[in-house]
């Protein structure tokens, strides 16, 4: 579970930093890529990576603005030309539907691979044995997501050995107790199968959120995550800007952060206005507030480390 930062500035292009795209890599844990928002130009962003679009499997919509979707259609072609056949699904507000659809259409792009988008309401939007995506709407001046992203729980390792010791050997049995069954031997013994399984490994969360203001859906999606992913457009002192243009400061991010108790925080869509040297200034401020801060830049990845 890797995190790939493709674009991490706000509204247009910049040479330092491309616009919104964020890889959530689960090549170990299924084999797939998953991106949040596909600014322009994202998929030369991915040139310079490791990254194959065949390998993306969902993708996440935060909102329909242009610095978070003009990149979609582009690459929706590509990963069909790059032999993508596998299934993609993309999720989004309302109105992603007709974007994808005239988009596609009037430039005669047909897809060879199965393409399902996906209008989404606040709830649970994906889930299947190894994951869940949460959606909640966040304050922007259109209809925006937050995404949290969670980890199940991995059941233990059954104790193979205490089972040899006891003189039960490998089959059926070994299964039903692997599911933490109750199992009844021919000799009448019964075995619990909580009994012999190690520690469960906690899944990990991380909450990747849309252009936004202060508001109580992003405090409740980062909650206890493992990383959340904030966008800070304005420094510490833009407050009033930040409102009026439905974004957030630094400081802002950072208080979201701190009170929903999340591990990590980075902060993206950064405005090109700030130059690169004022970055570890816009860091500290934030890191005043909640310390395990860092200022997202453009192919920067981080490994969300296993729980024990
Ligand atoms: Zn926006």
């Amino acid at each position: 579970m890797e995190l790939l930062f493709l674009g991490t500035g706000a509204g247009v292009p910049a040479k330092l930093r491309n616009v919104t795209s964020i890889a959530l890599k689960l090549l170990e844990e299924r084999g797939a890529v998953w991106l949040f928002d596909c600014g322009e130009a994202t998929q030369h962003q991915i040139l310079h990576t490791s990254l194959k679009p065949r390998r993306i499997e969902k993708i996440f919509i935060t909102h329909l603005h242009g610095d978070h979707i003009y990149g979609l259609p582009g690459l929706l072609g590509s990963r069909s030309f790059q032999g993508g056949e596998s299934r993609l699904t993309v999720y989004g507000p309302k109105g992603i539907k007709e974007y994808i659809h005239v988009s596609l259409s009037v430039s005669r792009t047909h897809l060879l691979y199965p393409l399902e988008v996906i209008e989404i309401e606040e709830g649970t939007v994906f889930e299947d044995e190894g994951f869940f995506v949460e959606a909640k709407e966040l304050d922007h001046a259109l209809p925006t997501f937050g995404y949290r992203v969670v980890e199940k729980d991995k059941p233990g390792v059954l104790q193979v050995d205490q089972l040899k010791e006891r003189g039960i050997q490998p089959g059926p049995v070994y299964r039903q107790l692997k599911l933490g069954e109750s199992v009844k031997l021919e000799d009448g013994t019964e075995l619990n199968g909580e009994d012999f399984l190690g520690h469960s490994i906690p899944g990990r969360v991380v909450t990747i959120l849309g252009d936004t203001r202060v508001c109580s859906s992003a405090v409740d999606l980062g909650r206890s995550a493992d990383v959340l992913i904030h966008e800070a457009t304005f420094n510490r002192d833009q407050e009033e800007m930040a409102r009026e243009y439905f974004h957030s400061t630094t400081k802002q991010a950072a208080e979201t952060a701190s009170d929903a108790g999340a591990k990590l925080l980075f902060l993206t869509h950064i405005s090109s206005r700030y130059a690169k040297e004022s970055w570890e200034e816009l860091e500290r401020e934030a890191r005043d507030v909640f310390p395990d801060t860092y200022i997202a830049r453009d192919f920067m990845e981080y490994v969300i480390p296993l729980k024990k």
